[in-house]
């Protein structure tokens, strides 16, 4: 059952960002939606609402897109030398920590999460993304070519190189689950390499966006090179389908990522997508029964499910199905449901009603297709559900090929390796998967057979600034994280000199 817990006191400085009337940033301005209309954002565990924030549309984006296109084209942005891109990023990075405090609250609050994995995970992380990136303009590299020049004389010379040069004006689409981690996620990258950016966040989430923007300004990131457009959908489909933006980068479902590919085929921008995710854990027989049992848990869990990566296909090898299921049930009925502000919380609410609908959806179609929930199964109060997992599925079931986001598992028993990998790959997706083992050789075979694009063993939800993160299938196109971010933002110019 879940508990309530009365709401800490928040820090002064943070009740003064919710007490103002939240702006968007637009060419270093705050400012209203042109409309002047607003939507409100709440608290998923109590329903209160936490701010008034501007809806913008799409004269909004327009205004966005041509205030990044001015600092693009008119403003020496795109040419900072390395080491005065390097100080900004820094800063930012250094900023972010100094208000940790500040943006783990507000993401708890406005996201719904757990007050620790919020200060633990997003908050650390994106301020080390910004950290991350900051070490990269200086080590941006081309290369020298030699060319043949066929048509040219016998003694004529040239000197070629390359050069990778920024993309231009980048529309960045930003989901709810990891609000401030997304944002960090795009706008780093695109800095370091020299692009500016129209950042339309999640409008179930807008507010630590709102504050990252502040943190920008105040490090000295010049007018219009980041410009941040709260609103719906409406503002990211205008964003995808704007012919002056040169990229658009999303983060989100399946089903908007394919919206956003056919919008942006009127200018052939370039397009980045992280979409969903159904990505296996196999436990084989010869795993340590007990970090697998947490590492499985860990991964359908973490973000009461609310991950793409997260691990919803369990399979189990036969011959420890049994006692594997019964450790997982004890465990997981054990874990605490509450707010995201009560240190005893694993599984906080959802993030909206619409989420909860969703999710509840598919717990009511496991039940009616015949599978079995092992533990959970329900609704909760308010937008909580008991984290759940089944058993007794067949492959045709939508709990077994959907993605849910929401705290539900899986669990289904294997008898080979050759048979879990084929299960594992039969799915349009391919973003993660796990595998717990002690023999290595199996580690090295199975991990280069699955069709995922991170594949963690004896571990999950293994995230880091420094390895990229993408799909394979339906799960995305490009990687971002990593050095593959810095060719997401980049594209490559050749130089020929006859010398
Ligand atoms: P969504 O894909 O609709 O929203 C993500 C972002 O896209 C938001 O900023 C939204 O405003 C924007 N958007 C919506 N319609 C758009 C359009 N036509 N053009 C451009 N941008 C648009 O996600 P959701 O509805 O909030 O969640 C639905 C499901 O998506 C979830 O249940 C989950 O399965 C999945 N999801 C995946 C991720 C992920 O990290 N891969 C994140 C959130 C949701």
């Amino acid at each position: 059952m879940t508990t309530t817990v009365e709401s800490p006191a928040r820090s002064p400085r943070l009740q003064e960002f919710l007490a103002q009337p939240q702006k968007i940033l637009i060419d270093g301005q705050w400012t209203d939606a042109g409309s002047g209309e607003t939507f409100t954002t709440y608290d998923p565990a109590t329903g209160e609402a936490l701010a008034t924030v501007p809806r913008g549309a799409a004269e909004d984006i327009d205004r966005a897109v041509s205030a990044a296109r001015r600092a693009f084209d008119t403003t020496d942005w795109a040419r900072w030398r390395p080491a005065r891109r390097e100080n900004l990023l820094w800063k930012i990075s250094e900023l972010i920590l100094s208000r940790a405090d500040d943006f783990a609250e507000l993401e708890s609050l406005d996201n719904g999460k757990p007050l620790g994995i919020a200060a633990a995970f997003d908050v650390r992380s994106s301020a080390d993304c910004f950290r991350y990136y900051a070490g990269w303009p200086s080590k941006i590299q081309g290369s020298v070519n030699n060319p043949s020049m066929l048509l040219a004389p016998e003694d004529a010379e040239f000197h070629s190189f390359t050069r990778r040069e920024p993309v231009g004006v980048c529309g960045q689409i930003i989901p709810w689950n990891f609000p401030l981690l997304m944002a960090a996620w795009k706008i780093a990258p695109a800095l370091a390499t020299g692009n500016t950016v129209v950042l339309k966040p999640a409008e179930q989430t807008p507010l630590t966006a709102l504050l990252l923007g502040q943190i920008l300004v105040e490090a000295g990131v010049p007018d219009g090179v980041v410009n941040i457009v709260t609103g719906h959908g409406e503002a990211g489909a205008a964003l995808s389908e704007h012919s002056d933006v040169d990229k658009v980068a999303f983060t989100g479902s399946t089903e908007v990522g394919k919206r956003i590919v056919a919008a942006s085929a009127g200018n052939l921008k370039k397009v980045s997508l992280e979409l969903g995710g159904k990505s296996p854990n196999i436990v084989f027989a010869d795993a340590d029964i007990d970090s697998a049992v947490g590492g499985v848990i860990q991964g359908f869990t973490l973000n009461s499910g609310q991950a793409c990566e997260a691990g919803t296909r369990v399979y189990v090898h036969e011959s420890i199905y049994d006692k594997f299921n019964a450790a997982l049930a004890e465990q997981v009925k054990a874990l605490a449901v509450g707010p995201g502000n009560d240190p005893e919380s694993v599984i906080t609410p959802l993030v909206s009603q619409e989420q909860l609908d969703r999710v509840v959806g598919y717990l009511e179609a496991g039940k009616q297709a015949g599978a079995v929930a092992l533990v959970g199964g329900n609704r909760d109060t308010g937008y909580f559900v008991e984290p759940t997992v089944f058993t007794g599925t067949s492959e045709d079931m939508s709990i077994v090929q959907e993605e849910i986001f929401g705290p539900v598992a899986v669990s289904i028993p294997f008898s080979g390796d050759d048979e879990v990998i084929a299960a594992a790959n039969r799915s349009e997706y391919g973003l993660a998967a796990g595998l717990w083992t002690q023999d290595l050789s199996r580690a090295h075979r199975v991990a280069s057979r699955l069709n995922a694009g991170s594949v963690w063993v004896n571990t999950y939800h293994a995230l880091d600034s420094a390895l990229p993160f993408g799909g394979f299938h339906q799960s995305g196109w490009g990687r971002e994280l990593g050095p593959e971010s810095i060719e997401l933002y980049t594209q490559v110019k050749s130089v020929t000199i006859a010398i």
